[in-house]
């Protein structure tokens, strides 16, 4: 089977086709859509292997069926033919069964295919034998190809986002002038690292209010295992291309103002600051990331109040990180999934699935996720991330908690993110040093330190924080991983000049927080 886009678009119209569109393919802008031909049947699933690979939020598998639903519909109002397979659908027989159904059905001729994100379904397809020629096509949604990431890092061992983020500035001409980036810096981090002040009043986030009564008894009746938190009759996410495009105004008209100022902030009440909330509808396909980046370009073009380093570092998000993401997983998967540099091997302690812990910053961060399937970038990268890395726990289980709880987590954005950027369990390719840190970040960026049961500036003692032993022991416990790396240098110097009493203590509370990590 060749895996090469379609030379047309639609095969001849006399063979009789039959096309799968998987629940994150909901891009209407496809040229699948294009035309109308009466031999062209497209087919979308609700399947068990997709809600039983992980124990997703009862969010996230409301919102896809749920837009899978109105996708389905909005195609078949445009005249195209669409079969729609429910979970509970009597004669669902998974992805396999069902297409072979169809073709038997309808004398299907001819079977066609968007490339899936995950490398699981990647394989399925490819190793699914129908007996009709098979063909699979570009989604049309990402900036750049699968492999094209590779090919810009080929030989080098650690994949430097920033340079890979320039070229796509320079080849997609976005905010640059005569070839130079616009404000004459590439990166505005430095301006983008503020904490919320005492006075802040927190945006509203834009929010819907669908009805899914139906989505969930069928996922009771079923017997389909969910988790955290849903208002059957409010499910708050955009289910179709104009409720995410709604999103995205709200975003670029009330949010893209303080967007990188306090893209790093947490508080304890607030959940999305100054977040897009937009990753679902981009994951999702529903929106282009090209759409997004110059929907805000413009709005930053038409208004004397955004400011470059707001827009810079949001661009950054969209053609930066999420390519570079999703070019890492196509470099190096199915391998990838199985990394674990640092050999961590400590069970995901409960309260990752309740909340329940006197550590206040991943209480918080973790009841929000249960509530809203969300959590901004920092809460997962500097609180959960770097609780789990400092304690070595098991990316595998990890891996299965990110991949379940997140509305817009899936595995090629997911992994990466968790395996590489948070874990190190990569060895170093996605980032040259762990992302880690003692109590210290969290209270400069976030009010959670001062509820706490624990004492952020305490290393020892029953209340010390326990983030501050666990830093120390994991720098002590990978000497042979980090000890020479420049990068890490002072960490290391600062340890090494500790008196050994103190240090010896320290050792001492970090040995107690790992025995008793359960009872934190
Ligand atoms: P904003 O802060 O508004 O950013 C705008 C957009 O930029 C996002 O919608 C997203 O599409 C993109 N973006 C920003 N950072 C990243 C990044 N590091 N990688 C890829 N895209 C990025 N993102 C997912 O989409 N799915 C996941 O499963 C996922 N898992 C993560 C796991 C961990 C451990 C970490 C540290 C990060 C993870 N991320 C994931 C990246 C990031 O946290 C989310 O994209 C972001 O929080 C989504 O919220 P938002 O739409 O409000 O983003
Ligand atoms: Fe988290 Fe420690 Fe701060 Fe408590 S003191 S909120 S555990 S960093």
């Amino acid at each position: 089977m060749s895996c090469k886009p379609l030379r047309t678009l639609g095969c001849s119209p006399n063979v009789k086709t039959l096309r799968l569109i998987l629940g994150d393919q909901l891009n209407a802008a496809h040229s699948w859509y294009k035309e109308k031909t009466p031999n062209v049947h497209y087919v979308l699933m609700e399947v068990r292997s997709e809600t039983d690979y992980a124990p997703h939020h009862i969010q996230k598998v409301c919102a896809l069926f749920a837009s899978m639903r109105r996708f389905a519909k909005a195609l078949e109002s445009a005249g195209h033919q669409v079969t729609y397979i429910a979970l509970d659908a009597p004669d669902n027989s998974g992805f396999e069964g069902n297409l072979q159904r169809l073709i038997a059905e309808y004398g299907i001729e001819r079977f066609e295919y968007q490339w899936p994100d995950e490398y699981r379904l990647d394989q399925l397809l490819q190793r699914m034998d129908l007996g009709i020629p098979t063909e699979g096509v570009d989604t049309e949604h990402f900036l750049t190809k699968r492999t094209e990431l590779a090919e810009f890092f080929k030989g080098k061992k650690t994949y430097l986002m920033e340079s890979f983020y320039r070229s796509m500035r320079k080849k997609y001409d976005l905010l640059m002038v005569a070839g130079e980036p616009e404000g004459g810096k590439w990166n505005y981090d430095g301006a983008n690292r503020k904490k919320f002040p005492k006075n802040v009043v927190f945006p509203e986030p834009l929010e819907f209010a669908h009805d899914v009564r139906d989505i969930v008894e069928m996922l009771d009746r079923e017997g389909v295992e969910t988790i955290g938190n849903l208002d059957e009759e409010r499910l708050p996410w955009p289910t179709s291309r104009r409720e995410a495009q709604e999103v995205l105004d709200y975003f670029a008209e009330h949010l893209l103002q303080q967007f990188g100022t306090y893209q790093d902030a947490m508080h304890t009440d607030d959940w999305s600051g100054y977040h897009s909330r937009l990753s679902f509808a981009l994951n999702t396909k529903m929106l282009h990331p090209l759409d997004v980046v110059n929907r805000c370009i413009a709005e930053y073009r038409k208004r004397d109040d955004i400011e470059l380093n707001q827009i810079e570092g949001f661009v950054r998000q969209i053609i930066g990180w999420r390519e570079y993401m999703r070019g890492v997983y196509w470099a190096h998967m199915p391998d990838y999934a199985e990394k674990n540099a640092l050999r961590a091997d400590r069970p995901l302690p409960s309260y990752f699935w309740t909340g329940e812990t006197k550590m206040n910053c991943v209480r918080h961060s973790v009841k929000q996720s249960l509530d809203h399937a969300y959590a901004h970038h920092i809460q997962r990268l500097m609180v959960t991330g770097n609780f789990a890395l400092l304690a070595g726990i098991n990316p595998d289980e990890l891996d299965r908690w990110y991949l379940g709880i997140y509305i817009d987590a899936f595995e090629w954005v997911e992994i990466t993110n968790t395996r590489g950027m948070s874990q190190f369990a990569d060895g170093g390719i996605v980032g040259t040093k762990p992302y880690n840190s003692s109590a210290n970040y969290i209270n400069k960026m976030s009010n959670y330190c001062s509820g706490c049961h624990y004492q952020f500036k305490e290393k020892t003692g029953d209340k010390a924080c326990p983030f501050n032993s666990l830093y120390w022991h994991f720098y002590e416990r990978h000497r042979e991983e980090f000890g020479k790396n420049p990068r890490i240098g002072m960490a290391y110097r600062n340890l090494d000049r500790m008196d050994p009493e103190q240090r010896a203590k320290i050792m001492q509370r970090a040995e107690w927080v790992l025995e008793n990590i359960e009872e934190l």
